[in-house]
């Protein structure tokens, strides 16, 4: 997660977040052969029990529930027939085509149920349903659903090229050898799929299919602090660390909540605390993620600050991960004073001040 600098609009305080992440799957040998297909501009579907041709091809029968393999799949055409369709004014980040676009359910020529995909055109007055589309192949295809870029269009003259084959005709063989930068020398891929391309020479696909895809995960959002946070937030950039007590049970929460939840009344009284107190619980990470600032092994823990009734989350650093303890004593290490903003990250992180460790009495009801 990665924050900008917080605007101030003199109440509370706000910054753009960003939280990413790349989503990793495996694809299994019937997803596999559908990404490696693509990655060869080549789209292949399967056929299921009650004799339909689904794009992408489903792992499970969706009548018998037995699993399918690479036994059931077919090749379809790379172009098809708009099933239904919806304009997209105002794209966002990550969607298919930065300009306004079209999502629409399209079935390829040789399959029975559409694919959702993108459609290119100049406005929603060129679209239709039941209009003739072709898929716009990247240059540089990966083995991913983003391999077709796009589909759009076809022109009328292109439309005669391409009606040869009926769509979802029983047996039909789909038109993949129409116009068009088409991988066709690779044809083998699919055929030795099945026992009748026992013997064929074994193809790129064949001897480093694709087996995971990567999708990264992205989530843009403004953060608004509360009146209560953006207090606590103007504190840090002083070099000050500040909570409220509740009036009612006299707890110390911190940062501050605005409210104690277990009294349900305003925590109004503001306390400053030190930057000093005793580890309570902590995790050690050792797993690797997008973002990440620290190499791993490292310690994440709740400090409960001297004075506060519940941990702040911050990490400590400056001795070995496997050396921090529950009831550690630990103090903050500030950046220097000239680097400060509105940030908890004022704060590097907490390192062990060398004295005994704190009673586990002392701390239980803080946990
Ligand atoms: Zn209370």
């Amino acid at each position: 997660m990665t924050a900008a600098p917080a605007t101030d609009s003199g109440r509370v305080l706000s910054a753009p977040l960003r939280v990413a992440f790349d989503y990793t799957r495996s694809t299994g040998p019937v997803l596999g052969a559908f990404m490696t297909g693509l990655r060869e501009r080549r789209v292949v579907g399967i056929r299921t029990s009650d004799d339909r041709v689904v794009v992408p091809p489903v792992e499970f029968d969706p009548v018998t529930y037995a699993p399918l393999s690479t036994d059931d799949l077919v090749p379809v055409a790379d172009h098809g027939t708009v099933v239904t369709w919806t304009w997209v004014s105002e794209p966002v980040a990550g969607q298919p085509v930065a300009e306004p676009f079209a999502f629409a359910l399209i079935t390829l020529d040789g399959a029975t149920a559409p694919l959702l995909h993108a459609v290119k055109a100049s406005g929603p007055s060129a679209l239709t349903t039941g209009m003739t589309v072709r898929a716009v192949w990247s240059d540089t295809p990966q083995g991913h659903i983003t391999d077709i870029r796009f589909f759009e269009p076809v022109a009328a003259a292109g439309r005669e090229r391409y009606g040869a084959t009926e769509p979802g005709a029983e047996g039909a063989a789909p038109a993949v050898d129409g116009p068009g930068p088409r991988a066709t020398k690779e044809r083998g891929w699919l055929d030795g799929a099945t026992p009748s391309g026992a013997g064929n020479a074994p193809t790129a696909s064949e001897s480093d299919p694709v087996t995971g895809i990567v999708t990264p995960v992205e989530l843009d959002y403004v953060y608004e602090a509360s009146p209560e946070e953006s207090a606590f937030f103007r504190g840090l950039a002083e070099g000050r660390i500040l909570g409220q007590r509740c009036p009612a049970c006299q707890k110390v929460y911190v940062p501050p909540r605005g409210a104690c939840p277990v009294d349900g009344v305003p925590t109004t009284d503001e306390v400053e605390l030190p930057d000093h107190g005793i580890v309570t619980t902590y995790c050690v990470v050792n797993v690797p993620f997008l973002g990440q600032k620290i190499t791993p092994p490292y310690v994440s823990a709740y400090v409960l600050l001297e004075g506060a009734d519940i941990g702040f989350l911050h990490l400590i650093q400056g001795v070995a991960a496997d050396e921090v303890r529950m009831g550690m004593r630990v103090k903050a290490v500030w950046k220097p004073r000239e680097e400060w903003g509105t940030t908890v990250e004022n704060i590097l992180h907490f390192e062990p001040t060398g004295e005994p460790d704190a009673d586990f009495e002392s701390f239980r009801a803080h946990l």
